[in-house]
């Protein structure tokens, strides 16, 4: 009786694919397996972001072969031991971003923390005391619902075994969407200020973003973070859009 049964869902699992066909979200390619979005060949197509002749302190692409940060870092003091981001804006990763984004994204959470403890094992990254996001402004607060930032460094704290906490809120609605450069490294650690004191004294702490687009966000809350004088701050971000 079982096996007629599985028969029979096997049959129908068929029939089913044969009228609506599995297709990639990405590459709209049909797949011959359940339970995925993407084809194979779309996953493998994934590379880690490669900070080789990049700006070590916000990713920018550099002029020379020499210099170690961009002209614009080199004039800022600036609290990170390393910053790093997990994939380029485009291609796969650009998808997966958006599904992230998108309602009932949250399902890809795992997969995305899952990549970005991937890129910081490859980069070296100790493991940190304590991981927090890049802070929601007041207005998000009011919601209980939590941000991809949100849940992307607490599955990251859960993956790592380590601690995760939201100590930050940024003071005002700020939004980098349409600045320029110059506006975006405008932004100051004046723009957040403190949920719950949580003590960073000699501590390792991993900042969590999901999407870095001059990595001047992720420096001002590294400025406050530095305030509670912790021994390294960590970056990490799911996408660069440089
Ligand atoms: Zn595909
Ligand atoms: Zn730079």
């Amino acid at each position: 009786m079982f096996s007629l049964l599985s028969l029979l869902k096997s049959f129908f699992t068929h029939i089913v694919d044969f009228i609506y066909p599995r297709i990639c979200n990405h590459c709209q390619s049909t797949i011959d397996t359940s339970h995925k979005i993407f084809c194979s060949a779309c996953l493998q197509s994934l590379s880690l972001v490669n900070k080789q002749g990049r700006c070590s302190r916000c990713l920018v692409y550099l002029e020379d072969d020499f210099s170690i940060y961009c002209e614009t870092c080199a004039l800022k003091p600036h609290y990170f031991t390393e910053l790093a981001a997990t994939f380029e804006y485009q291609g796969l990763a650009k998808t997966l971003w958006r599904e992230i984004q998108s309602p009932g994204g949250e399902e890809w959470i795992e997969t995305a923390a899952s990549f970005m403890v991937m890129q910081m094992i490859q980069l070296g990254y100790p493991i940190p005391d304590l991981v927090i996001p890049v802070p929601v402004n007041k207005k998000g607060l009011l919601f209980s619902k939590k941000s991809i930032k949100q849940l992307l460094a607490e599955k990251i704290a859960t993956n790592l075994g380590c601690k995760y906490v939201d100590p930050l809120y940024a003071v005002s609605y700020f939004s980098q969407k349409g600045k320029n450069r110059l506006e975006r490294m405008q932004l100051s650690s004046d723009m957040f200020t403190w949920r719950k004191r949580v003590s960073f004294c000699g501590k390792k702490i991993l900042i969590v973003d999901d999407m870095m687009v001059s990595a001047a966000t992720m420096h001002a809350v590294a400025d406050k973070v530095q305030e509670g004088l912790p021994m390294q701050i960590y970056g990490i971000s799911f996408c660069v859009q440089i």
